[in-house]
């Protein structure tokens, strides 16, 4: 994949003020937040939950975040109220801005390896720096050394990896740690269901920073801006590239006026 150099096209927002209807697509750490040591503490960068209310608040935009953590994980962090569509866990869990949830019902025989993974994590002194949420198992190594995150990669790929190849679970790395999944979702999968759901003509946009964020670039693909939001480019399917936060939060204020300014 190449990197992705360009930024945004100055215009880049007449097809959105044109069009009969937007979505918004939007990674939350990393992209709305930034990193911080204590997962519990990334809140949205200043300007940011206000922009996004302006945005619900028309209610001419279909504004979707789409994350690996959990949706109850990210509900008090994103803290808005009323709280938008959100789909958490990799795609595997739904909430519709009327609280309405859905679960993604994953095979029995990966979930028993989940905990099984958990427990062994969990005797090999990992019980902090995990994290369990819908069809996924986290290992973070966010704040630690290079020496020590090069251990913590080791423990848990070893540890995970025999299981992972037994039950057809999916080992993968993510920016500050590692994830065994349960194949069959990602946020490409979102992508493609929300895509699927959209009238014709519509906008799309999706904005993320990880790897896990490919999937999503890739199926939304020409049909919409996919946008790598991060200090330093790298290789990307996306196909611009913004710094966080001042080109993210001008991003999404000209949303907020596209939308406001529309009779
Ligand atoms: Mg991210």
């Amino acid at each position: 994949m190449p990197t992705v150099p360009r930024s945004l096209p100055d215009d880049w927002f007449g097809p959105l003020a044109r069009a009969s209807a937007r979505l918004l697509m939007l990674d939350y750490d990393g992209t709305l937040a930034p990193f911080r040591e204590e997962r519990d503490e990334a809140v949205p960068y200043p300007g940011v939950r206000e922009t996004l209310s302006a945005i619900l608040e028309t209610g001419r935009t279909r504004l979707v975040i789409v994350s690996g953590r959990a949706i109850d994980d990210l509900l008090p962090l994103l803290a808005l109220d009323p709280a938008p569509e959100i789909w958490g866990s990799h795609g595997w869990e739904q909430r519709l801005p009327s609280g309405e949830r859905h679960l993604l019902p994953a095979p029995g025989e990966s979930t028993d390896a989940l905990a099984q993974a958990q427990s062994l994590a969990e005797s090999h002194g990992l019980a902090g720096r995990c994290e369990t949420k819908p069809a996924c198992l986290a290992v973070h190594w966010r704040g630690l050394s290079e020496s020590e995150t090069a251990e913590v990669r080791e423990r848990a790929s070893a540890l995970w990896r025999p299981l992972a190849e037994n039950v057809g679970l999916e080992l993968r790395e993510f920016d500050g740690g590692l994830e065994l999944r349960i194949p069959g979702r990602d946020k490409g999968c979102v992508v493609e269901a929300i895509l699927s759901g959209a009238p014709p003509g519509a906008f799309a946009a999706y904005l993320g920073d990880d790897l896990t964020d490919e999937d999503a670039f890739r199926a939304l693909g020409s049909r919409g801006l996919s946008v790598l939001v991060r200090e330093k480019s790298r290789a990307s399917a996306a196909s611009h590239w913004i710094h966080p936060p001042e080109e993210l939060l001008a991003f999404l204020q000209r949303w907020a006026q596209c939308d406001q300014s529309r009779p």
